[in-house]
């Protein structure tokens, strides 16, 4: 059977042979640029901006003076030149690159956060690791003048608190133009950036600088929300900020017991939720979160590093966003945040990626097809004088 195939497919006009081998070639090419490209279009489509309150009435450019519209992602984790496969890092940086850019270019977004843990080793990589990291994270996620990007630091990217070096923190600073306790202001809102490595609360010298920095922040914006009747002799000279609501922006979460209360399909898996949180390590501790909310009696918190989602409510008001990682490598479901942000108001929609386990199973259809196809092809292009011979004999053997 398998010799009469053979003479068979030796047997075809080789301009049939090269035709046949063309259509397999589009057939391969299409599957690739569906499954590398086009899908990042076909799902990020389906992501709107979610309606802020009282944006609804609002015409076009009131909207444009008055909503901010930002993205936010977290844990990209660009693998370094010691753990990890090429592959697995050529792999998940394209998928990270073309996510991102297609966001920007279909969402059209003013700013976007990168929560912490960009990096995978920039706690421990060596000048020229870094700078090679720090090239493919600027390739990946360019971006047009019309986009800002902000970038706060992760345990990944300056270590874990006693791996923390003046060295990392400034290096990672100078790249991203980063400080705890910065303040962005846009469209009036006010955002703080927080270096949440440096909120161990032992005194060291980066997290003195640090809080130093928060303390001092956080009088210049409760002055500014007082009602010129209130005004106190320590707010007299005083910079004027915008009176809106700080969104508190950081990687650790504020202290919470473990993922058991979240939900949603990208919430951490079922044996994980009820393993308790180490504070300093996984969240914040109780004493820095408790600071943190204090000085800044924030509207809303948004966090990284538990790769997982989750929604919290602290003291029974101020919620806090923990945002799944933006990486195929920790996630089947990657995804972001979408965010309407007015000096009042906000509203969040989750935008999911492309599930990997979808991508796969598209490919093992498209090379289950592929087999079929070219086994079809070479029987039926059996010239039918040797398909009647075989019949016949076969006949006679009966
Ligand atoms: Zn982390």
């Amino acid at each position: 059977m398998l010799s009469s195939s053979s003479t068979a497919v030796k047997n075809l006009p080789l301009k049939r042979r090269l035709c046949f081998l063309l259509k397999l070639l589009c057939f391969v090419s299409s599957v690739l640029i569906f499954c590398e490209f086009l899908i990042y279009y076909v799902v990020i489509l389906q992501c709107r901006w979610p309606n802020v309150k009282g944006g609804a009435h609002m015409t076009e450019k009131e909207t444009s003076a008055s909503v901010l519209k930002a993205i936010i992602l977290a844990d990209t984790h660009l693998l370094g030149e010691i753990k990890g496969h090429w592959l697995d890092k050529l792999r998940r940086e394209w998928q990270m690159e073309r996510s991102f850019q297609t966001a920007l270019w279909l969402l059209q977004p003013d700013i976007v956060f990168i929560l912490g843990d960009v990096f995978d080793e920039g706690k421990w990589s060596s000048p020229q690791a870094w700078a090679d990291d720090v090239r493919r994270f600027w390739k990946m996620f360019r971006h047009s003048a019309f986009t800002e990007l902000v970038v706060i630091a992760g345990n990944h990217d300056i270590g874990f608190h006693y791996e923390m070096t003046t060295y990392k923190v400034n290096r990672f600073e100078k790249v991203f133009n980063f400080t705890s306790g910065k303040l962005i202001t846009r469209k009036g809102i006010n955002f703080v950036l927080v270096n949440s490595v440096a909120m161990e609360g032992d005194g060291c010298a980066v997290c003195r600088t640090s809080e130093a920095k928060l303390v001092a922040l956080s009088h210049k914006l409760n002055c500014s929300q007082q009602k010129p009747s209130h005004s106190n002799k320590r707010c007299s000279d005083v910079e004027k900020l915008p009176v809106s609501e700080p969104i508190l922006l950081q990687h650790y979460p504020l202290y919470r017991k473990s993922d058991a209360e979240c939900t949603g399909e990208d919430s951490a898996p079922p044996e994980e939720k009820n393993i308790p949180f180490k504070e300093k390590y996984d969240v914040l501790s109780q004493e820095a979160s408790q600071k943190l909310l204090w000085w800044f009696q924030p509207r809303l918190i948004l966090s990284g590093h538990t790769h997982s989602a989750c929604e919290v409510l602290h003291a029974g008001k101020i919620p806090e966003i923990s945002v799944p990682s933006f990486s195929w490598r920790n996630r089947n479901n990657p995804s972001f945040i979408m965010g309407s942000i007015t000096t009042t108001e906000f509203s969040l929609q989750k935008c999911f990626l492309p599930f990997e386990s979808r991508v796969f199973t598209i490919y093992c259809a498209a090379g289950a097809l592929l087999v079929i196809l070219v086994l079809a092809h070479v029987q039926l292009l059996t010239p039918p004088f040797y398909f009647a011979q075989r019949l016949i004999s076969k006949h006679k053997a009966v």
